[in-house]
């Protein structure tokens, strides 16, 4: 029996075959090849492979998102066998004996570079295109699958840290669990984990090696704890563990339809954070009252290239007529920083999580931005929708972002598109100047939802992505809990909600505090929804309040 000791960051226990993540290798051999004919004929058969995949997916989105979605592989089909590529190819292999791998490659960069050099956008665009294209024959040539889960049963996933594009277009019907050897509780892999119910382990170094692909591990999403080939009194005590967990799930499952309200009668809406209108089924079968933060921006990773207007407003129109009439807060664009999507060609930062991302890129490219609005506006009258805007700082930001919003709703009422005028505009609260300017920017929206992830991190100055900080990176800081009254305290005083979409709204150690300083709305992952229910029914504001909001102030609170 081996056992390794890593970060939990996903409830659960889970037990399955481990099996390490398959990324396509981006060193690429480069040599002199002696038959040209051989390595064409070698290149004919991976292209003919990437095309026949290529036409799978594209079955597969049509059936998935519609016709729109299809048409992007139909395009990269396309390109795989464009004559003039085609040509370059071979003639670097050819010509100049080049092997094939090298050949694409070279071939590839030519052509992106090509694209990337054009004046127009869409021309732009395919830049990116022809990357994905070719890393896809590449991949077939070197038979390394492009980072998917070739296995015919359900894994637990290792990896050494997941990119969120990446997590994203996993199969999620192959995945019992997550282990990273890096990453962070705060990292988009382990918030997706949590979003699916998934148990997840970080930071377990280099403790897990190759050879251990294929054995039986059991993982403890609580403690942390790996136990690879498990010998039989501890694996006897995790499975008991696994089905007391179930057991705690059936008694939850009793505060079904139950109110959100305390002994005291104070009540909080408890709503959830999806990535996707897949993930609507979860939020019904815990009986969330809406969806508090759908992020957008998964729809745009889960893309090789800009969504489009019907793909966007066919997501959205999905996510809130399966909601039926509950609220729907979803959140604009929020890219940059972790999440990085090729297609939008950004610039190498210095510093990415103070850079151009979330609503400036929006404001920047104001394009992409009146794209996802009409989507937004277009969708809205198939349910109760929200609209925000993260990572703001400033009210000239909010206020240039509801002009675009005006915009938007006067094209589409000349358009003779229908639109709903009840759409409540938020902002995230995630920056210290949006704490310090809530008095202003209450007058400008109608409500503030709390991105505790990100407020945690600039208010620490502490990267949330980064490992090591562990015991920095502290959402308990008095520092992170007395802005969060400062905010209500100033959107109550304008009359306006605030809600709390970050990590930390699940956190059970806090829910007297959130409910004290008269937080309106929790929006957590599906799984989290029974226990703070539960957590809020067994709280007696009365009794707590003083004392709660005394410790946060007090002298003796300075961490
Ligand atoms: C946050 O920052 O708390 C948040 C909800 O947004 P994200 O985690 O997607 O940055
Ligand atoms: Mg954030």
């Amino acid at each position: 029996m081996i056992s390794i000791q890593g970060k939990g960051v996903s409830t659960g226990v889970t037990i399955g075959p481990l099996y390490f993540y398959q990324r396509a290798k981006s060193t690429i051999r480069r040599y002199e090849v002696e038959d040209p004919d051989a390595e064409w004929a070698r290149f004919k058969a991976a292209q003919g492979k990437a095309i026949e995949q290529l036409g799978e997916l594209a079955e597969k989105a049509r059936v998935e998102a519609g016709d729109e979605a299809a048409l992007l592989f139909e395009t990269h089909q396309m390109m795989a066998e464009d004559m003039e590529y085609e040509e370059a190819i071979q003639t670097a292999i050819q010509d100049n004996k080049l092997n094939a791998e090298a050949a694409v490659t070279d071939t590839a960069a030519q052509f992106a570079e090509m694209f990337a050099a054009m004046e127009d956008a869409y021309f732009q665009a395919r830049a990116a295109d022809v990357k994905d294209v070719s890393g896809r024959i590449i991949a077939a040539l070197t038979g390394v699958a492009q980072g998917g889960i070739d296995s015919p049963v359900p894994v637990i996933l290792a990896a050494d840290d997941l990119a969120p594009s990446e997590t994203v277009q996993l199969d999620k019907s192959k995945i019992l669990g997550f282990v990273t050897e890096g990453g962070s509780g705060s990292s988009h892999t382990a918030i997706l984990a949590r979003t699916m119910g998934i148990p997840a382990i970080i930071g377990v170094g280099d403790q897990l090696k190759p050879e251990y692909e294929g054995r039986e591990v059991i993982i403890d999403g609580s403690t942390g704890a790996i136990v690879i080939d498990a010998d039989p009194d501890a694996r006897a005590a995790l499975l008991k563990k696994m089905e007391e967990q179930k057991r705690t799930r059936e008694l939850l499952e009793q505060l079904k339809g139950q109110p959100n309200e305390t002994k005291d009668g104070q009540s909080i809406r408890i709503y959830c954070n999806i990535g996707s209108p897949d993930d609507v089924p979860a939020v019904l079968a815990n009986d969330a009252g809406g969806v508090g933060l759908f992020r957008s921006e998964f729809l745009y990773l889960n893309c090789d290239d800009y969504p489009s207007e019907d793909y966007q407003f066919e997501a959205y129109k999905k996510a809130l007529s399966d909601m039926g009439g509950r609220e729907v807060v979803i959140r604009t664009l929020d890219i940059g920083a972790d999440k990085q999507i090729g297609y939008f060609n950004l610039p190498k930062e210095e510093n990415p999580a103070l850079g151009n991302r979330a609503l400036r890129i929006c404001l920047n490219r104001p394009e992409i931005f009146r794209t996802q609005l009409r989507a937004l506006f277009r969708a809205s009258v198939y349910g109760k929708l929200g609209i925000m805007f993260p990572m703001v700082t400033s009210v000239w930001e909010v206020k240039e972002a509801k002009k675009m919003c005006e915009q938007v709703k006067q094209e589409l009422t000349s358009e003779g598109i229908p639109f709903s005028e009840d759409v409540e505009i938020g902002i995230m609260i995630e920056t210290p100047a949006a704490v310090l300017m809530s008095d202003r920017l209450a007058q400008v929206v109608d409500f503030f939802s709390c991105g505790t992830n990100d407020l945690t991190q600039y208010t620490l100055a502490c990267d949330r992505q980064n490992a090591d900080l562990g015991r920095f990176y502290n959402p308990h800081h008095p520092a992170v809990l007395r802005a969060l009254k400062i905010v209500c305290d100033n959107a109550h005083k304008h009359g306006k909600w605030v809600g709390i979409c970050g990590e930390l709204g699940a956190d059970l150690e806090l829910t007297e505090t959130f409910l004290s300083i008269g937080i309106d709305e929790l929006s957590v992952s599906p799984r989290s929804v029974l226990p703070l229910r539960q957590k809020v029914r067994e709280t007696d504001v009365s009794q707590v309040k003083e004392k709660v909001l005394n410790d946060l102030l007090s002298d003796e609170n300075t961490i």
